[in-house]
C-alpha cells in the first residue's frame, strides 16, 4: 500500500471504514512526513497539541487531521496570520469552519505559513519566513496561502483550509499542483476568520483532488447566525456533482484573459484543456468580460480601502504585541499605539495601510473608493451576462507558473499583477476552482480556473471532475528526497 500521508481523504475514509487503518495510524504518517520534510519546506508554523502529544481522535464522521491557515482562529492555539503584531495571540473560541470541522471529528495538525495578513501572492511576506515550493526549493509556493498548498502537495497534510480574497487559495494551489476553491461569497462562514477585506475574504477547500474538495466544502459550508454575510441557502451533496460528464455543457472562453502577458506555456496547456473539454463533448465557445482590465486597479481600491479599517484594532490594546515607547521618551498612548503598529506590522502591511487610508480619506473617497465600488458593480455585471450565455467560464489560474524566491519582493506591482485570472472571482463573488493541468519545462504545475455563477458550485465540480478524470496532473507528485518517504 502506499503511504498514508500521501493517499487523498476519501481513500482514507475508505480504509477507515472498512476497518484496514484507525485514525492514528494517519495521524502517525502525516507526523512522519511533517518531521522529515517540514525543515526543508517550512509550511507550518505552529503545531497543536493533539499532534505534540499525539493521537486521541474522536471518532466521527471524518477522523481525519487538517492543516489551517494562521488566519482562522482554533481554541487556545497560537494564530497570528504570520504577523509579529498578533504574537502570542490565543483566540478563546474556535471560528465556525474549525467548530464544523471538530463536530465531524477532524483535529488540526497545524496552523501554515501565509503572507503576513494574506496581504502577497508568494508567502514571502510572512514573519517566519517563505515557505518553499515541494517541486523546486528555490520557487515561491504562491501565496497567501501558500503553506496550506504546500503541506498539501508534500503530502505534509491530509488537506488544508486557505482563504481567498484575491486569489489566495486557487494561486498558490496552482504552483503546487493540488486543487482550490474559493466559494461563492457568503457559502462558508467568515466567523473566526481574521478579517482581511470583509466583501471579498471567503474560506475554502486545499485538497489534492476535486473529490476532496467536494467533500472539504460540504463540512465547512452553510449558513451561520454569527456571520451575518453567511447566505441561508442550503448546501447540496458536492459528491453528488462529481460526474465525469461534460456533454451540451457550454464553457466560455473570456478572450480577455489571452492577452500578452500570459506566458506561452501556460497558454499551451490550456489550448490542450479546453480540446480535452470540447472532445468529452462541451460546448467551447469566446466570451467577452469587457471590464476585465480594471480588476487589479478595482480590488487594489477596494481591499485596501477594507483592510486599513479591518487593522486599525491592532494597536497594543486587546491582541498580540505592545511595544512599550522608550522609557527616555516623554510618552503617552499614542506613542505606545505608534510603535507597536511601527514594530508589528511589516512592509508589505504599512504599504497597505497607507493606500487604504489614502482613497477612504475625505476629498478622496469619491475618487477612489466609490468610484472603485461603481467598477466592481460593472465587473460583476459582466458575468451576470456571461453566466446567461454559457454554464462556466474557462481561465488561467495565474498568468505564470511558480517564479523564483525573491524574484518579486522588490517590484509589488509585478507581484500585484500575479493576481490577474483570479481577482475577478472575489469582485463578482462568484465561485471558482483551479485544478492542476500541466507542468512548466521546468516542471512547476500550472493550473485551469473554472468560474461558474454564485451558488453554482455543483457545476463547478462537474467540471472540473471531468478534466480531472481524463487526464493524469492530479497524480503527479514531486519528488521529495529529504527523509525515507515511506511512513505506511
Ligand atoms: N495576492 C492578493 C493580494 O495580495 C490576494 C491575497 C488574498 O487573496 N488574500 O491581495
Amino acid at each position: 500500500m502506499e503511504p498514508l500521508n500521501s493517499l487523498t481523504a476519501h481513500e482514507l475514509l475508505a480504509l477507515l471504514k472498512a476497518k484496514k487503518i484507525q485514525p492514528s495510524d494517519i495521524q502517525q504518517s502525516i507526523i512522519s512526513q511533517i518531521k522529515d520534510c517540514d525543515q526543508h519546506i517550512k509550511a507550518y508554523v505552529h503545531f497543536h497539541e493533539p499532534v505534540k502529544a499525539a493521537f486521541n481522535l474522536e471518532e466521527g464522521t471524518c477522523p481525519l487531521p487538517i492543516a489551517v491557515k494562521d488566519n482562522m482562529c482554533v481554541n487556545g492555539e497560537e494564530t497570528t496570520c504570520c504577523s509579529k503584531i498578533l504574537k502570542g495571540f490565543h483566540p478563546p473560541y474556535d471560528a465556525t469552519v474549525i467548530a464544523r470541522l471538530k463536530k465531524a471529528g477532524s483535529v488540526m495538525s497545524g496552523h501554515t505559513n501565509m503572507d503576513e495578513f494574506a496581504f502577497g501572492s508568494s508567502t514571502e511576506n510572512s514573519c517566519y519566513g517563505p515557505t518553499r515550493n515541494p517541486w523546486n526549493l528555490d520557487y515561491v509556493v504562491g501565496g497567501s496561502s501558500g503553506g496550506s498548498a504546500a503541506a498539501v502537495a508534500a503530502d505534509e497534510a491530509v488537506w488544508a483550509l486557505g482563504s481567498d480574497t484575491g486569489g489566495s487559495i486557487r494561486q498558490p494551489a496552482s504552483f503546487c499542483g493540488v486543487v482550490g476553491v474559493k466559494p461563492t461569497y457568503g457559502r462558508v462562514s467568515r466567523y473566526g476568520l481574521i478579517a482581511f477585506a470583509s466583501s471579498l475574504d471567503q474560506i475554502g477547500p486545499i485538497t489534492k483532488d476535486v473529490t476532496d474538495a467536494a467533500l472539504l466544502l460540504k463540512i465547512i459550508a452553510g449558513h451561520d447566525e454569527r456571520d451575518s454575510t453567511s447566505a441561508d441557502v442550503p448546501v447540496p451533496d458536492y459528491q453528488q456533482s462529481l460526474i465525469n460528464d461534460v456533454k451540451n455543457l457550454r464553457l466560455g472562453i473570456p478572450k480577455e484573459y489571452f492577452i500578452d502577458g500570459l506566458d506561452p506555456e501556460v497558454k499551451i496547456a490550456m489550448e490542450e484543456a479546453i480540446n480535452l473539454l470540447r472532445s468529452k463533448g462541451a460546448m467551447i465557445q469566446e466570451v467577452s468580460l469587457p471590464h476585465t482590465e480594471y480588476c487589479v486597479v478595482t480590488y487594489y481600491i477596494v481591499a485596501t480601502a477594507e483592510a486599513s479599517s479591518n487593522l486599525a484594532r491592532y494597536d497594543g490594546v486587546r491582541y498580540g504585541l505592545r511595544q512599550r515607547p522608550e522609557k527616555t521618551r516623554k510618552s503617552n498612548i499614542i506613542d505606545m499605539f505608534e510603535e507597536t503598529r511601527a514594530h508589528g506590522f511589516g512592509p508589505e502591511v504599512k504599504r497597505r495601510i497607507m493606500l487604504g487610508t489614502y482613497s477612504l480619506s475625505s476629498g478622496y473617497y469619491d475618487a477612489y473608493y466609490l468610484r472603485g465600488q461603481k467598477v466592481r458593480t460593472l465587473i460583476k455585471n459582466d458575468f451576470d451576462k456571461v453566466f446567461t450565455e454559457c454554464d462556466a467560464v474557462l481561465t488561467p489560474t495565474s498568468p505564470t507558473a511558480a517564479f523564483k524566491i525573491g524574484e518579486r519582493t522588490h517590484d509589488p506591482l509585478s507581484m500585484y499583477l500575479s493576481d490577474i485570472c483570479t481577482i475577478s472571482a472575489n469582485l463578482a463573488g462568484i465561485p471558482a476552482i483551479s485544478i492542476p493541468c500541466g507542468f512548466s519545462k521546468k516542471g512547476l504545475p500550472l493550473g485551469l480556473q473554472i468560474m461558474t455563477k454564485p451558488y453554482a458550485e455543483e457545476m463547478m465540480f462537474r467540471v472540473a471532475y471531468t478534466y480531472e478524470q481524463n487526464t493524469p496532473w492530479h497524480k503527479e507528485k514531486p519528488k521529495i528526497s529529504f527523509g525515507k518517504n515511506n511512513h505506511g
